[in-house]
């Protein structure tokens, strides 16, 4: 059935302007395979149209608003995508296969990255420096200028509402490149700016190829500021053509992030979040937890029960809300299906396998949880991004640590224990930009600055830390005698 929207989803926005581009690519809907719209096919000139509609934006209308009058038109943009939130929610299942209350939670966020960064946008300030005698020195914080975002297809709306929500509070002017996998909720986000009131040229859309919009708004000299989140291969190539025009670039890529269950945890409350941190989204998730470190004592128990979980979880159409919707394409249910190959002959604590009944077209894989496996083994070390888990027996607090800090990333981890000194060691010892304790949060938490260590990125978004980073400080130093 193909999809009623307010605006042409083969169209793009450059400078308050909908326009068509010189080709489109399909929309697949990832639980039947089938061609729901068309998206436009954005390429290198589409780009330079929208930096400089960005550029005359911030010598505009745009750049004259104040940042109370930006604050008001996001909490405004807010109030809309709140709503519009049935609409961006089966859009969003459609587009990306994402189960209707796990899409519902994403356009629930991103109105609350709006009221967030809409209240926050007049509360930041500088500071004045005490300097030599006969000086007054204080700081400003100023907008980078034009700004590019590279969003990805597994959470699209709350992506758009941490990087483009803290940009544009900040007095960004920015050209958004959704995903090619992912760009209707881009598109409906864009429209209810506009129907917000932001001036033209603020915000700019141009969906397309990554290897063509994409590589064209890296490469670009005439942005300031570039934050992509994505796959490492393609964040490491987006920072080298950002480099050439010394562009700074926050990177949000991927991980392998470890649950830490002890022996005296509270087992009743860590089961949900063990399980469910690892399979929602189907386990498209940076944030996933895709390895569970289980002290020896519980380890049996552990995996009887997340078994129960698994064998309770149901794989169907992203509309029919099931726990497990569908992969975003043949991609990815390949390369998910390669891993499962190379687990051999892993043990299988538990799993939810597809049922015979599902579209033919669909990108569907079983969930599986595979323990005890060796931390070394490559489905404890690469970032599967799929509905697989391991699990992992260790004995004494030490090994615990080496093994979760044992990958080449370091996005989230979490520490399940009732010993609170305990908590608080490994909470400084774990390598993560974030650490959860007796709770996880994947992917959830607005006001929580969010980012990675080694390879999973650099720079932090989310929560107030993210206004830092999508603005630039200037330091005034004025001599008066
Ligand atoms: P991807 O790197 O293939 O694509 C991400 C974005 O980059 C897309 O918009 C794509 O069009 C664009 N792109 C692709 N090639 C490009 C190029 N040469 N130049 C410029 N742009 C290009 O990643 P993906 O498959 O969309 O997403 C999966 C990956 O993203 C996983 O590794 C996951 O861990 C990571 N991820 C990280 C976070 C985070 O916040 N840390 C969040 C979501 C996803």
């Amino acid at each position: 059935m193909p999809l009623a929207l307010p605006i042409d989803p083969a169209q793009i926005l450059i400078d308050g302007v909908w326009r068509a581009a010189s080709d489109t690519l399909p929309v697949e809907d990832p639980s039947t395979g089938q061609e729901i719209a068309r998206i436009a096919r954005g390429g290198a000139e589409d780009i330079d149209e929208a930096v400089a509609a960005a550029q005359s934006a911030l010598g505009g209308a745009w750049g004259r608003c104040t940042a109370a009058e930006r604050g008001r038109l996001l909490a405004r943009l807010g109030q809309l995508v709140e709503a519009h939130e049935d609409l961006l929610t089966e859009v969003e299942a459609r587009d990306v296969g994402k189960p209707l209350s796990q899409a519902r939670a994403d356009a629930r966020a991103l109105a609350r990255y709006c009221e967030f960064y809409g209240g926050a946008a007049d509360k930041v300030h500088g500071t004045t420096i005490p300097y030599l005698d006969g000086y007054t020195v204080y700081t400003l914080r100023e907008p980078h200028g034009v700004t590019g975002h590279i969003v990805p297809w597994n959470y699209p709306m709350q992506i758009i509402g941490r990087s483009v929500g803290a940009a544009l509070a900040m007095g960004n002017a920015c050209v958004l490149k959704p995903a090619e996998d992912a760009s209707l909720t881009a598109l409906l986000f864009a429209y209810l700016a506009q129907e917000a009131g932001f001036p033209a040229g603020a915000l700019n859309v141009v969906p397309g190829l990554g290897r063509e919009a994409g590589a064209a708004l890296s490469a670009h000299p005439g942005i300031q500021h570039l934050s992509f989140t994505g796959s490492v291969a393609t964040g490491s190539a987006v920072q080298i053509a950002a480099g050439a025009n010394v562009v700074p670039v926050t990177l949000e890529l991927g991980g392998k992030s470890p649950q830490v269950v002890f022996a005296d945890a509270d087992l009743d409350a860590a089961l949900p979040f063990l399980v469910n941190a690892g399979l929602q989204n189907a386990g498209q998730t940076c944030s996933a937890s895709s390895r569970i470190l289980v002290q020896r004592a519980v380890f049996d128990e552990v995996a009887a029960r997340m078994a129960e979980a698994y064998g309770a979880k149901r794989i169907g159409p992203a509309m029919q809300d099931p726990g497990i919707g569908p992969l975003i394409n043949a991609t990815q249910k390949a390369r998910v299906e390669g891993y499962l190959d190379r687990a051999g002959d892993l043990p299988v604590i538990g799993q939810a396998v597809p049922g015979d009944d599902l579209p033919a077209g669909g990108h569907y894989v079983p969930a599986m949880l595979f323990g005890p496996v060796s931390p070394d083994h490559p489905l404890a070390q690469e970032e599967i991004f799929g509905p697989v888990q391991v699990m992992i027996p260790f004995d004494t607090e030490d090994e615990a640590i080496s093994i979760a800090n044992g990958t080449d990333y370091g996005l989230v981890a979490s520490i399940w224990t009732r010993d609170g000194a305990r908590q608080m060691r490994l909470a400084r010892a774990l390598r993560a930009g974030q650490v959860f304790v007796n709770n996880y949060g994947a992917g959830g938490g607005v006001e929580l600055p969010f980012g990675g260590t080694g390879k999973s990125g650099h720079g932090r978004e989310k929560g107030f830390e993210a206004l830092y980073g999508f603005s630039t400080l200037k330091t005034v130093a004025a001599h008066h005698g």
